[in-house]
């Protein structure tokens, strides 16, 4: 049997890149849509494109079509995806789950790491990034879950300030914000809204605070509602992924 490259149009396989390209279209026609429900400047909300679970080659069609900011949720997937497109002055968003004796590998290529939600992981990943001659931002994930449920991944709201501090004190890395992700089975309009209020007091005493990462694919419109500065979106843009990640 003939074997088909459904990336190549010229297969007759359906166009990676025009799939892209109309993804693209909707998701930012439903962001400035929600910008306008929210009376939000147009422009405000930036796109972040979860790449995790696809190819090199789909990251690079992006950063083609004007996408900067890119995410993966898996070191051993990162580090080989950033290093192949390395040419490409993407920005790399690290927004899974942290282990400790990850970070120093992670400190070498990340620009942005969500995904903090622990003091040794602040302590393990300054060391990581002096030694890398890096600075990188760091966002405090923040657990929305009533009552806090540590094991998916975030600090307790109580914990953040806590949080902030040990990266305020630290010699290479810049705290610039909050990430979460919506509660598991609740409505996540009231939890991102509680978001925005820790980011609001988090900003008016760290001026280097200026991101909250909220909304996904199928909840921005609610995250943007609440004030989300950036969205995080795979889904929406890459397509149902192939393997869960
Ligand atoms: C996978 C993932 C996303 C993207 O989710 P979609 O529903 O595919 O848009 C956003 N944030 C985090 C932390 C993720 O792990």
């Amino acid at each position: 049997m003939v074997e088909l490259n459904l990336n190549n149009p010229e297969d007759g396989g359906w166009d990676r890149r025009a799939e892209l390209v109309a993804n693209l279209a909707d998701v930012r026609a439903r962001i400035s849509a929600a910008e306008r429900v929210a009376g939000r400047e147009q422009g405000s909300v930036n796109l972040v494109v979860v790449t995790k679970t696809w190819p090199a080659d789909d990251v690079a069609v992006l950063a083609d079509l004007g996408i900067v900011d890119v995410a993966e949720n898996r070191h051993q997937e990162a580090v080989v995806k950033q290093a192949e497109l390395d040419h490409l002055h993407l920005r790399w968003h690290f927004i899974g789950q942290l282990q400790r004796n990850k970070c120093r590998a992670v400190a070498q290529y990340a620009d942005v790491i969500e995904s903090v939600d622990r003091l040794e992981l602040v302590a393990a990943l300054d060391r990581g990034a002096l030694e890398a001659g890096r600075e990188i931002a760091l966002l405090v994930q923040v657990d929305l879950q009533e009552p806090p449920e540590p094991h998916r991944g975030g600090a307790a709201p109580a914990d953040v300030d806590e949080l902030a501090d040990a990266i305020l004190a630290s010699s290479s890395l810049r705290l610039t914000g909050l990430m979460a992700v919506a509660p598991l089975g609740a409505d996540p309009q009231p939890a991102f809204d509680r978001l925005f209020g820790l980011y609001s007091a988090l900003k008016d005493r760290c001026p280097s605070v200026v991101v909250m990462s909220a909304g996904m694919s199928d909840d921005l419109e609610q995250a943007v509602c609440a004030g989300t500065t950036h969205i995080r979106i795979g889904t929406a843009v890459l397509g149902r992924r192939p393997r869960v990640g």
